[in-house]
């Protein structure tokens, strides 16, 4: 559990120039707690468990730091696959996740996608074939397109698993192990 810290703007936090002007276009004039806290010891590269309400800005204080670390750092050369995977457990939050990378990364050249059950798989394989650096996932989608090897997972830098506590009250625990043996042990 995190403490509270005294307010910081986000130049404290020394995210690259395009996440911050994104983050200005968005109004945004001070990180929330949530962000303050957690988006430094993700730039250094450290695991985090973090706890928030809904509304309180979570979402960014993950989606700023992954497209900071991708930018910064060059993927292995001749890499395939995404670089980061978020798991999420409803097609709704995937949505919302993947319009918020859209708006933190517009200023940048990394490619994201998202894909989640009870829609037709092809436009999502589509999208993974033509390359992704970011993928938001409801898990059962993952693991069927995996296990249709459509995609890979050996080149995943960062793995967030977005409202945790809610994918293992719906039973995807099992589901989670798996995908997180898929993924390399470095991984943030
Ligand atoms: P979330 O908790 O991630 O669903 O975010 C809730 C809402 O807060 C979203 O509409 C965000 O656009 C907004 N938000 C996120 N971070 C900030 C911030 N630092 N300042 C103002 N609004 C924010």
């Amino acid at each position: 559990m995190l403490m509270e810290s005294p307010p910081v703007g986000f130049d404290a936090l020394n995210l690259i120039d395009p996440i911050c002007r994104a983050v200005q276009s968005e109004k945004y004039t001070h990180p929330t707690p949530i962000q303050s806290q957690a988006i430094p010891h993700l730039l250094q590269g450290r695991d985090l468990l973090g706890c928030a309400q809904t509304g309180t800005g979570k979402t960014a204080a993950f989606a700023l730091p992954v497209l900071h670390l991708l930018a910064e750092k060059q993927p292995a050369s001749g890499a395939k696959g995404p670089r980061a995977l978020v798991l999420t457990p409803t097609r709704e939050l995937a949505l919302q996740i993947s319009d918020s990378f859209r708006t933190y990364g517009r200023h940048l050249n990394l490619k994201q996608t998202l894909v989640f059950g009870g829609v037709s798989p092809k436009p999502q394989i589509n999208a993974l074939r033509r390359g992704v650096d970011i993928l938001v996932a409801t898990p059962g989608r993952l693991l069927d397109l995996y296990q249709q090897r459509c995609l890979r997972l050996d080149n995943i830098e960062v793995l967030v698993l977005d409202e945790a506590d809610r994918m293992l009250d719906m039973g995807f625990l099992p589901d989670i192990k798996k995908i997180y043996a898929m993924t390399p042990n470095n991984r943030q």
